[in-house]
């Protein structure tokens, strides 16, 4: 059975006053029946780790570079994440394809030194509102999933989340029937059938749990929605 988990994406937001609501989603939640991951600024990433010991809350970056150490101003490297309590990060999500260039081979190479750094890469595929329009979905869908999952990758250290971009921040979701319509071919095509296939894009608690009762979706990757413990851990209630 894939592992059930929930991971929230707190993106470019969160000051350390912020971590109140972590001792929230912590005293709400101390034995949740799946994983539950927050993937906060790297700035708060340390804080938090030393605020969820003890307790089933993981913490995770949101981007690594693919060297481990050297002269790339403003970057962090997997073991850097590592080092500061890190147990995962988000590879390739849809922000960071577009606003930096990133493209499929990069998410592999970084996902590459995720893995050798021992962290689990959450790699994000998803197709833009045109592309769905144009009725190319699962090409695309596929082809990035293909050129962005790196070899040795395995359901221990690899975890992949569809995402469709026209979905993230706007309030819109697809269908539960295209959902499950790109779960099962994700399914099909990953190299280990255990691996988790997160659904992200405007999860909420309203919608979740009908989102959670699809066959291939083992969690999701919640962004607005995991900002505040109460959303959270209504989500997390749902799986
Ligand atoms: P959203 O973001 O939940 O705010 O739509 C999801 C994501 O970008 O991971």
């Amino acid at each position: 059975m894939p592992c059930k988990l929930v991971a929230g994406n707190w993106k470019m937001n969160g000051l350390r006053a912020d971590l109140d609501e972590m001792r929230a989603l912590i005293a709400a939640h101390p034995d949740p029946d799946c994983g539950m991951l927050i993937c906060p600024p790297a700035t708060l990433l340390a804080p938090m780790a030393d605020l969820a010991q003890g307790s089933r809350l993981l913490v995770g970056g949101q981007d690594c570079h693919t060297a481990k150490s050297g002269a790339h101003t403003g970057d962090l490297s997997a073991d850097m994440l590592a080092d500061a309590g890190a147990r995962h990060v988000i590879l390739g999500h849809s922000e960071r394809r577009a606003d930096h260039g990133e493209g499929s081979d990069l998410v592999a190479a970084k996902a590459r030194a995720a893995q050798e750094a021992g962290l689990t890469a959450i790699i994000c595929v998803g197709e833009t509102e045109a592309q769905r329009d144009a009725g190319t979905t699962l090409e695309v869908v596929l082809g990035q999933l293909l050129e962005s999952v790196p070899d040795g990758a395995n359901a221990g250290n690899t975890v992949i989340a569809y995402e469709p971009v026209w979905a993230i921040g706007t309030g819109r979701t697809p269908t539960l029937e295209q959902i499950a319509e790109v779960h099962d071919a994700l399914r099909a095509a990953v190299p280990d059938a255990e691996m988790s296939l997160l659904y992200g894009g405007s999860v909420k608690p309203g919608n979740a749990a009908d989102i959670f009762a699809l066959a291939n979706v083992d969690g999701a990757l919640v962004g607005g929605a995991s900002l505040k413990a109460s959303d959270f851990g209504a989500i997390i209630a749902a799986l």
